[in-house]
């Protein structure tokens, strides 16, 4: 009977991230791992710049006033609105414990163990957990 074959783990990896594979392999599949709140926020950040540069064209200085508060207000609750049910705090209670850079962590691929694409890392990170 032969020998079971078992993958050798990714831990040691420099792209093994909590059991994920952190490796960038197509355009598409990066894309694919993008935060999806990171992005509504961004967004938002854009569209409120946008906002606030065309408050130049108001003449009075209070008009412009009144109407930069309504906009970053408008922007808080938005941005407050923002909800992902897989949202975990990290110890300062602002940043998502799953954000890696501008990616999302659970969705980045499982890491099958060692493989070709294998980088080993001068020492292993904290987030090279199971
Ligand atoms: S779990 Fe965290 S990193 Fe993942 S999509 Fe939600 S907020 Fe973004
Ligand atoms: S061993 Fe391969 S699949 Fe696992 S994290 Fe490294 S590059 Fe990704």
């Amino acid at each position: 009977m032969p020998a079971e074959v078992t993958a050798i783990s990714g831990r040691a990896c420099a792209y093994y991230l909590a059991g994920r594979c952190a490796r960038t392999r197509s355009q598409a599949e990066s894309a694919a791992a993008f935060c999806p709140m990171m992005q509504a926020r961004g967004k938002l950040g854009a569209q409120t710049r946008d906002r606030l540069n065309r408050l130049d064209r108001l003449a009075d200085p209070n008009d412009r006033e009144v109407a930069r508060r309504h906009i970053m207000q408008k922007t808080a609750e938005a941005i407050g609105a923002l909800k992902c049910p897989d949202f975990v705090p990290d110890v300062h209670g602002q940043i998502c414990i799953h954000q890696h850079l501008i990616y999302c962590q659970l969705l980045l691929p499982p890491c099958p163990g060692r493989c070709e694409d294998f980088l080993p890392r001068a020492k292993p990170g904290p987030r090279a957990q199971p």
